[in-house]
């Protein structure tokens, strides 16, 4: 006879996508589970960020997670429907484009072949040149992932967001947890909208998690918080089929369906945690912009239409907190230093292994919250 699995309640703090995607690969296991979002969901950096979705030029350690995303992002209508219409797949290119890039770009070479990893294919400039014939920079040739793109971000965490309720999860917004307590095995949340309880919770609450662990009784984690920038341009004809980085630079730029040229890469700001807010500083986007100038002459005369922050936790190693907290039932996933949305999916996998007590399918011991 089948002994049922036991249906744990689960609260999962923040509605961005690690929340989202975690909610909902735990509904659809039977799971009972709620969202509590202070604001809406996708409202913070899950909502506002690039869409880059990259699995080219992670840290070693981060490189099992993001592979593991990317078969998800591969099937992803599979999940989340029509919603996957959102991702973009076509490849990432990060071109050296002085000396130090290319010496950089032959010390990761190295290292990915020591590893035993060759998802990431070096070309020689004439072939970045092919690639890319738009190009008005020589290089020294760079990096190239296939099936890497870009993605509208918010679409996407809906789609997680829709995918979780379908299976039965609970959305809760505009409500604000100002504190959680382990009481008899029983996690009891304080809320704007009164009090919850549950068996599990995951802390997905962005770069505000460190102070809501902190506060529920765990160590203080060593989260800070930035907010990194982005330009998007008018719309131009289409010259730019990839998403290009620089090595040795912070750029990531791509040209989306509407034709506009999305411009960040990790420039970042002062963000403002309680206010919500963080502030664009255009002398730091400008340098990317002339990087972009340099890089396509086609893009230099492009109207700069907007510029916006978002607000992103990042740890000292800019590797996640992904993990058991120290206390029983708690559980952590924040801190993705500005480069968590390709791992979203992937990550919410995980984390609701670790809430059904299942081993999770990548090693997540360069991730764990006791490493400081
Ligand atoms: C401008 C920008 C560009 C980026 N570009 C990329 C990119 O191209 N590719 C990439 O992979 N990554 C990128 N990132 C990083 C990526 O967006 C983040 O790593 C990821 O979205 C983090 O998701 P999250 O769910 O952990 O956090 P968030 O999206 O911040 O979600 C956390 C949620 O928790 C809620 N919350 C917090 N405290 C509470 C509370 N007390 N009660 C209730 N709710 C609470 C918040 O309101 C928030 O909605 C970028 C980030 C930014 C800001």
């Amino acid at each position: 006879m089948m002994i049922p699995r036991r249906r744990n309640k689960v609260i999962v703090i923040g509605g961005g996508i690690h929340g989202c995607a975690t909610a909902y690969f735990l509904a659809k296991r039977g799971q009972i589970v709620s969202i509590i979002e202070r604001d809406h969901i996708a409202r913070h950096a899950s909502g506002v960020n690039a869409g880059g979705v990259r699995s080219l030029g992670r840290d070693l350690a981060e490189i099992p997670l993001s592979l593991a995303s990317m078969d998800i992002w591969n099937n992803l209508h599979d999940e989340i429907g029509s919603y996957a219409k959102a991702f973009h797949p076509s490849f990432y290119l990060k071109v050296a484009i002085d000396e130090e890039g290319y010496a950089f770009g032959s010390a990761r070479a190295e290292e990915l072949e020591r590893a035993g990893y060759n998802h990431e294919i070096w070309l020689e400039s004439s072939d970045v040149q092919s690639r890319l014939p738009k190009l008005t920079t020589p290089t020294y040739g760079g990096f190239l992932v296939e099936g890497d793109g870009w993605a509208i971000p918010w679409q996407i965490v809906r789609g997680f967001a829709q995918g979780a309720r379908q299976h039965g999860a609970e959305i809760i917004e505009q409500c604000n947890v100002f504190s959680l307590e382990l009481k008899q095995n029983c996690w009891r949340l304080k809320t704007e909208k009164g009090f919850f309880e549950a068996d599990y919770i995951v802390n997905c609450a962005g770069a505000w998690a460190a102070e809501l662990a902190f506060q529920s009784g765990e160590p203080r984690m060593p989260l800070a918080a930035y907010a990194p920038m982005l330009a998007v341009t008018e719309r131009k004809p289409p010259i730019l089929p990839a998403v290009i980085g620089v090595l040795g630079h912070t750029l990531s730029l791509k040209q989306i369906d509407t034709g506009q040229f999305v411009i960040g890469g990790g420039v970042r700001a002062a963000a403002n945690l309680g206010e919500n807010s963080g502030e664009v500083v255009l002398p730091e986007l400008v340098k990317s912009m002339r990087l972009v100038a340099k890089l396509f002459s086609d893009i230099a005369y492009a109207q700069i239409i907007r510029c916006w922050s978002g607000i992103e936790g990042y740890m000292p190693d800019n590797l996640p907190i992904i993990g058991h907290g120290k206390q029983p039932g708690l559980i952590h996933g924040f801190g993705f230093s500005a480069h968590g949305f390709q791992l979203g999916p992937a990550v919410g996998k995980a984390l609701a292994d670790l809430v059904m007590d299942q081993q999770p399918r990548i090693p997540l011991d360069a991730f764990r919250p006791d490493r400081f």
